[in-house]
């Protein structure tokens, strides 16, 4: 399995390595894309989250989604949806919102608490562990799809 670790040492390289990975994600050639965040609270995955979604080419703000559960945004060539489950009460609920919709080519989502809403969200391309490391944090994404690898190939450069 392909993996890459890096050490972030304060909210600026956590924002600048997802704006890195938006880079990465804009060269598919629009098949969709899954990251699941996994991660202790204020370990940074809303803060990368932030990056990602300025660096798919959104201008406004970023707020986290942790009453509306998601946050979609509607860019050039992309939609991007960033979940975040941790209120979710029951998978089903993903369901009532229409979620397959979410899953499609030209769609890249980022899903924080993934595990609240398994059984009814697809499989990750890239999985992406964040951990306090004393006031810094460590991350490691790794790849589990051919889209997954290629994204990760692509950051490396
Ligand atoms: P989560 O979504 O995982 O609960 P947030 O991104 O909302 O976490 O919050 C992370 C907090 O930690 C923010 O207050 C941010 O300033 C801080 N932070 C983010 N990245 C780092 C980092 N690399 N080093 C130190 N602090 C960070
Ligand atoms: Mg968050």
């Amino acid at each position: 399995m392909k993996t890459l670790d890096y050490d972030l040492a304060d909210e600026q390289a956590t924002v600048a390595l997802g704006t890195a990975l938006a880079g990465a994600i804009r060269q598919l050639q629009g098949q969709g894309f899954v990251a699941y965040l996994n991660g202790d609270l204020g370990a940074g995955k809303t803060t990368l989250t932030r990056g990602v979604v300025r660096g798919m080419g959104h201008k406004g703000n970023v707020k986290s989604p942790t009453y509306t559960l998601v946050e979609p945004y509607e860019l050039d060539n992309w939609q991007v949806y960033h979940f975040d489950l941790y209120r979710l009460a029951d998978p089903e609920e993903l369901e009532y919102m229409g979620i397959r919709d979410y899953f499609a080519a030209h769609c890249c989502s980022f899903i924080e608490w993934p595990e609240k809403g398994h059984g009814l969200l697809p499989q990750a391309d890239v999985t992406i562990d964040l951990a306090y490391h004393g006031e810094q944090r460590k991350i490691t994404l790794a790849a589990h799809s051919s889209t997954g690898k290629q994204v990760l190939a692509e950051l490396e450069k």
